[in-house]
């Protein structure tokens, strides 16, 4: 069959049709001006879901897990301490990747489903005044869980500590409230498959003045990723190599549709789409895995299965059956959740079509549910609420 679904995982995201056409685009000399007039809009429109008042905004050909090792390679040295909470598979990838960087990392183990401790963080943070970094999570993609970020400030804040402050908003940016200037962030990164509606294929990083400055005593590696080569460029309209231009041209098109939208609303849309996903579970019998409801992300949930039951199982059905793309727990939550992604190009019509084929599968798996009960707790909350249609009337 050649038609296909929308999909319900957490990145990649589904792309609105214009942006694929914004990507679409003939060769073009990147040392020409005809790329200065496409890479600054998206640049400026970066610059503006962020919500920065001052610093650099980066674009890498690369993915989020990229973005993570150019915010600390061009801001650390070796040896460096770094300080990050744990609590997801997300979390704690960006852990080992600062470890083979050869950073020391002092890690809060935090159970999964609870979010970015602050107490313990400052706590942390006044025991050691060497602490380079504060390494968070704004919304850990495996279990659904938010964390406060103006909090984390605030605990920084608390402790007098000057450390820097690296978001990682992969799964957040573009779909869910960031104050890049606001939060006191000094590194914040993103990339293009998830809010931003994009194929994968760039990291999208914001830099504080007080990141740039690190720069310049930073030791550890960097050559590709390497934020000076990439400035002194952009200060000549350019890039220090062959960029990809179709996806740069992409993302001020997303950046575009996010705004005619308005970030107000699409955030707002987000929270509406979430909430009715949780109605829905709650109609299941069961509960997302973030742990309280002062945790829920608005982009994706986990949610717990029951006992007996397989998630994964869930995922494999939906998959070969219907052709609908749900995502698996990972780690330590593998076969006790399943993930629903609701960010990106989606309506309410679209997440009750995935919420319909989610029970579908429970049906045809003999989990213990009533077909259309789901379902019908997100239609009533949809039918109640102010529908998204500024991006349906696109
Ligand atoms: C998706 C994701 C990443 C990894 O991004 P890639 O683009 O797959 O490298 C990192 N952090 C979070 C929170 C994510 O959701």
């Amino acid at each position: 069959m050649s038609f296909q679904n929308p999909v319900f995982i957490p990145g990649p995201t589904n792309i609105p049709e214009s942006v694929r056409k914004a990507c679409d685009m003939p060769t073009l000399d990147h040392r020409s001006p005809a790329f200065a007039r496409i890479f600054k809009p998206a640049v400026e429109g970066v610059r503006r879901v962020l919500k920065m008042a001052a610093g650099e905004v980066i674009l890498l050909p690369s993915t989020g897990t990229g973005g993570w090792e150019a915010a600390i390679s061009n801001t650390l040295s070796p040896g460096d301490t770094v300080l990050a909470a744990r609590f997801g598979m997300f979390s704690h990838r960006w852990i080992d990747l600062c470890q083979r960087h050869g950073l020391r990392v002092q890690i809060i183990e935090t159970p999964w489903g609870q979010g970015a401790p602050l107490a313990a963080i400052e706590a942390a943070l006044k025991a050691d005044p060497t602490i380079k970094a504060v390494l968070a999570t704004h919304n850990e993609t495996a279990t659904g869980v938010k964390s406060d970020i103006a909090g984390i400030r605030r605990a920084m804040d608390a402790a007098g500590h000057g450390a820097m402050l690296m978001v990682d908003g992969v799964s957040s940016i573009g779909s869910m409230p960031f104050e890049f200037t606001g939060w006191g962030v000094d590194i914040a990164v993103a990339g293009s498959q998830k809010g931003f509606m994009l194929p994968a294929g760039l990291a999208i990083l914001g830099l504080s003045p007080k990141a740039i400055a690190a720069m310049e005593t930073a030791t550890l590696p960097r050559t590709f990723f390497d934020f000076k080569d990439m400035l002194t460029a952009y200060a000549r309209g350019g890039f220090p190599y062959t960029p990809p231009v179709g996806l740069i041209a992409g993302l001020a098109h997303a950046i575009d549709l996010l705004e005619a939208e308005g970030l107000e609303n699409v955030y707002a849309r987000h929270h509406r789409l979430a909430e009715g996903v949780r109605r829905a579970i709650t109609a299941w019998g069961m509960t997302p895995y973030a742990a309280t409801p002062d945790l829920y992300s608005d982009t994706v949930t986990a949610v717990k299965v029951p006992a007996g039951c397989d998630g994964t199982a869930l995922v494999q059905l939906a998959a070969s059956k219907y052709g609908v793309a749900f995502g698996v727990g990972l780690g330590e939550v593998a076969g006790k959740v399943f993930r629903i992604g609701h960010l990106g190009m989606l309506t309410d019509v679209m997440v009750l079509s995935g919420l319909a084929a989610a029970e579908m599968c429970m049906a045809d798996l003999g989990w213990p549910i009533t077909l259309g009960s789901g379902v019908a707790a997100a239609q009533d909350y949809y039918r109640g609420t102010v529908p998204a249609m500024a991006m349906a009337a696109e």
